[in-house]
């Protein structure tokens, strides 16, 4: 494992990521939307998160910025942070697959939305932010720079504090008991503990 490498294999997450998101984004979009907590505050914190996970992150890999916050590498580090690339990636897939239609880059309510509490959803009801937390680990394991490294559990933390508490509200006024009582027997991020 070279600092190369690990730069490589960054990148390669962001990639499949894209590739994963992609086709289902694009099936998404033609279901219709019946409620949106879209604005203002959705947009900020999706744009505090994308420049944690993507931008600053890139940026460093195309060109060492910032250097005054770079730190020798290590394979150590390296090497589990492959493996939660991977890992990532394999939450991603079945997330979206669960999903399906109903997935949305915001928080919205789809016309027909159904409530997936099934597969990788069975026991954690949350498991698309679990996965990006797997990657804010990765990021952070891969990229021997204090600022890039960190970017992106500072600014997936926005968004996961930000966003959680409002989705499931969002959730319990749609689906109501089924929410209510698929919440008592799952975790947020984590089986029933996180
Ligand atoms: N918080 C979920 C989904 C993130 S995508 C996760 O981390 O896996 C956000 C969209 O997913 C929201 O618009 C919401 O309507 C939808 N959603 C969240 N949980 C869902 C579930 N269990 N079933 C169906 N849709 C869900």
């Amino acid at each position: 494992m070279t600092p190369t490498i690990s730069k490589i294999i960054f990148v390669a997450l962001v990639i499949g990521w894209y590739l994963i998101r992609y086709e289902y984004a694009r099936r998404s979009r033609r279901e219709r939307i019946v409620w949106s907590a879209r604005g203002p505050v959705e947009t900020a914190l999706l744009l505090i998160s994308l420049a944690g996970l993507g931008l600053v992150p890139l940026v460093y890999v195309a060109t060492a910025i910032p250097r005054f916050a770079t730190y020798s590498f290590h394979p150590l580090f390296a090497w589990p942070g492959l493996f939660f690339a991977i890992a990532a990636l394999g939450m991603f897939h079945l997330t979206h697959r669960a999903l399906g239609r109903n997935w949305s880059i915001s928080l919205d309510v789809r016309e027909n939305h159904k409530l997936v509490t099934e597969g990788i959803y069975r026991r954690v009801r949350h498991p698309m932010y679990s996965a990006f937390w797997l990657w804010a680990i990765a990021q952070a394991l891969l990229l021997p720079n204090w600022i890039a490294s960190f970017a992106g559990l500072a600014g997936f933390a926005v968004l996961y504090f930000g966003r959680v508490a409002r989705e499931e509200r969002m959730m319990l006024e749609t689906f109501g008991d089924s929410y209510r009582a698929y919440m008592a027997r799952t975790g947020r991020v984590f089986p029933s503990v996180l």
